[in-house]
């Protein structure tokens, strides 16, 4: 599909945004608008290259984060709900020693409190030389390169999988899910969380 197609809805009729024009990776993107479902979405869609020049593993400090929050229900910079809130859901609609793989873990943190807490964690990251310090940095976990489980690499079924500030970076959003929901055993669930959860439409502005 081109950059000038809608990643929710596939139509090419867009029109202009209030937000700026970006320069970034020495290429110009700009924020459009669908004229169909109203998503603003970037022209062109970042692509591989971009994505390296975005996060590179020095993007987590190069570091694994394995603090264990002594108060679980303090909601984390950057997160809309605490680590407690979202291990009390889980607990009730996955059970309490259910396997989750967030997908997008970042520096490791929610796998490393998660595991605290009793679960089995798996974690997906893009830059497989940082995936190389996630697996020292916390042992008790699987991880896996992004791009391996996409491709549609046979791995375990999870219970859960969890995309945290995730959704709302996908390129490919329908595709991705839908990929993913494969790797969910059947009645799984996914737990999405992000800058979503206001604006439950994903095609509303
Ligand atoms: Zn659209």
């Amino acid at each position: 599909m081109s950059s000038n197609h809608c990643p929710f809805c596939g139509s090419d009729q867009f029109t202009g945004s209030v937000y700026p024009r970006n320069v970034f990776n020495g290429k110009t993107f700009d924020y459009i608008t669908c004229r169909k479902c109203r998503l603003i979405y970037l022209s062109p869609l970042p692509v591989q290259e971009d994505y390296e020049a975005m996060y590179p593993p020095a993007y987590q400090d190069s570091q694994v984060d394995t603090c264990i929050h002594p108060d679980l229900y303090k909601k984390l910079n950057g997160l809309r709900f605490s680590y407690g809130f979202q291990f009390d859901q889980l607990r009730k609609l996955a059970g309490p020693q259910a396997h989750i793989l967030d997908y997008g873990c970042g520096a490791g943190n929610f796998i490393a409190n998660a595991i605290h807490q009793g679960f089995t964690c798996s974690g997906a990251e893009f830059n497989p030389f940082y995936l190389t310090i996630l697996k020292e940095g916390i042992p008790d976990a699987t991880f896996y390169e992004i791009n391996e489980l996409l491709e549609g690499n046979p791995v375990p079924l999870f219970d859960v999988i969890r995309l945290s500030n995730v959704l709302e970076h996908l390129i490919a959003p329908v595709d991705v899910l839908g990929k993913l929901k494969q790797y969910l055993r059947p009645g799984g669930i996914f737990l999405i969380e992000g800058p979503v959860e206001d604006n439950f439409c994903l095609a509303k502005k």
